[in-house]
């Protein structure tokens, strides 16, 4: 059966340039001759039945704006077949007959899950900050929020230099180390300690060991919160039990890193895969994630996007160990 209207969420943790997604579904869906609804408050409002047509001119103006227009939200409904039911019969009462989901790790299993349940296509834009999905080189928020870490971070630099301290910065990333270790190379830190490498190795008693300081009047390295490295706070009790010597501070970026105007980098991305989940349902792909490989579009089924850890790039890590002599 052909597809005669789409419905378009944005679902899970908000990220810069799910507005620039938001429009470029919209108008690439109007463009070829279908109906667009907008779902409010990601699952939640589906099971809640919040859901508006969509014009052009909804998504006037909100390509430049940071968060999502559609708000987000977390829906534990979803997660209970009794949850899903009512989704579906919202959905199929205002006439939607494929959806757009954009959101992170967790909005995209809800997809699969409610994709095979009900037999609905949907196709899923990668929109965290985190950069942790897989088969896709990057993902829509990303490199806004790697440009703000990189902003915060120089700022702190004038402090630490002043001081001569350690400073540790804790950044997002969930159980990633992308915004870490990309963050780091940018702000030129000594050392970035990411979950990918702290089932590994010790990186705080390497990086001490290494002798860090021996050359320079301050120390900057970035964390990556999680269990696994500890986050800041965790390093910096381990700093003052096990290398009292040292003078630790530390700054928790937080939620700075979410908001702001998206880069031209996000921007374009989100236009792009945002044109292409439309492309996608004409050509009567299901059940995909729409990602960026080497700069082309590819799609990527569901089951490899989430199941699948996307490794970090160790000639990244070697890069950030040489330049931090
Ligand atoms: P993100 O998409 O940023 O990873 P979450 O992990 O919070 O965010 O997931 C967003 C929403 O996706 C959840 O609140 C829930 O409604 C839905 N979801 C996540 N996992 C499942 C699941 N296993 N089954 C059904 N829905 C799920």
């Amino acid at each position: 059966m052909a597809i005669k209207c789409v419905g378009i969420l944005t679902s899970g943790g908000d990220a810069p340039g799910m507005n620039a997604a938001i429009r470029a579904v919209t108008r690439s869906a109007i463009f070829n001759g279908l109906k667009v609804k907008g779902i409010y408050r990601g699952y939640k409002g589906l099971v809640a039945n919040e859901i508006v047509p969509f014009k052009t001119q909804n998504v006037s103006n909100i390509i430049q704006q940071g968060g999502t227009i559609l708000k987000t939200a977390r829906s534990m409904e979803f997660k209970t077949k009794e949850g899903r039911k009512i989704a579906y019969e919202n959905m199929t009462a205002a006439g939607i007959d494929a959806l757009v989901v954009i959101g992170g790790d967790g909005s995209l299993t809800g997809a699969r899950i409610f994709a095979e349940e009900y037999n609905v296509p949907i196709i899923g834009l990668p929109g965290t900050i985190d950069n942790d999905l897989f088969g896709t080189d990057r993902t829509i928020g990303y490199d806004t929020a790697l440009n703000t870490i990189m902003e915060a971070v120089d700022k702190i630099r004038d402090t630490a230099t002043s001081h001569e301290r350690l400073f540790f910065i804790e950044v997002m990333g969930r159980d990633a180390g992308f915004l870490a270790l990309n963050g780091a190379i940018a702000v030129g830190a000594e050392d970035a300690i990411i979950p990918e490498m702290a089932t590994e190795v010790d990186q705080l008693a390497e990086l001490i060991e290494n002798g860090f300081r021996k050359s320079k009047n301050s120390s900057i390295v970035l964390v990556a919160e999680s269990e696994t490295t500890g986050g800041a706070m965790g390093l910096a009790e381990r700093v003052k039990n096990e290398y009292p010597q040292y003078d630790v501070r530390v700054t928790i970026l937080g939620h700075i890193q979410r908001g702001g105007s998206p880069t031209a980098t996000d921007r374009i991305l989100a236009s792009r895969l945002g044109n292409a989940a439309i492309e996608a349902l004409l050509e009567d792909q299901r059940n995909v994630m729409v990602g960026i490989e080497n700069d082309k579009i590819v799609y990527v089924p569901f089951a490899r996007a989430i199941k699948n850890d996307k490794p970090i790039d160790r000639e990244l890590l070697n890069v950030l160990r040489v330049l931090s002599i």
